[in-house]
């Protein structure tokens, strides 16, 4: 159970349909890092692949912790720019019902670098900020980690079946993968 993240028995996923993986990936210090993520099982394997060709192209990650470290707060975990995947919440749009992340089918990605914007334009993050204007600016690990249209990053999500919020019509969502 110490792997269990924010699950609990009200979850729309069971326990045993998670998996709790080990994945190295580059740290915004340029150094390989061993983040932590919880997946549902039938994802597993391709997950860890997409973040090993995230490693291979150089793609930059702050952190990667399991929610339940940000006591299951994802306004918290988003704060903390950390990258995640299973978390046993409700959309954030504020409609009553189960998010992706609550069946461990969505991926949260540098979260800070790329904000949930709503409709009128605004993040509820004050570190997203510099990051509405969707542009690189510079070659520094935060701008790189930006997820623009025409990325490898997005590519590769893409290539295998992920659905990206950058592509979603009213509001974007630029941090999120979805299976
Ligand atoms: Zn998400």
């Amino acid at each position: 159970m110490i792997h269990a993240g924010t699950w609990r028995p009200e979850c729309p996923v069971s326990l045993s349909d998670l998996r709790y993986l080990r994945i190295p990936y580059l740290g915004f210090d340029g150094k390989r890092h061993i983040g932590e993520i919880i997946v549902h099982r039938r994802v597993a394997k391709e997950v860890a692949v997409i973040f090993a060709e995230l490693y291979r192209i150089g793609y930059p990650i702050h952190s990667m912790r399991l929610v339940s470290d940000f006591g299951g707060s994802d306004f918290r975990s988003i704060e903390a720019d950390n990258t995640s995947a299973f978390n046993c919440r409700g959309v954030s749009t504020g409609r009553k019902r189960w998010s992706k992340h609550a069946y461990g089918l969505a991926i949260d990605l540098n979260p800070v670098e790329n904000p949930f914007v709503f409709a009128d334009g605004h993040t509820a993050h004050r570190a997203s900020r510099p990051f509405l204007k969707r542009r690189r600016r510079d070659n520094t690990p935060a701008s790189r980690a930006m997820l623009l249209h025409h990325d490898a990053a997005v590519k590769i999500f893409r290539r295998y079946g992920w659905q990206w919020g950058g592509d979603f019509r009213s509001y974007k969502d630029y941090q999120h993968f979805a299976k």
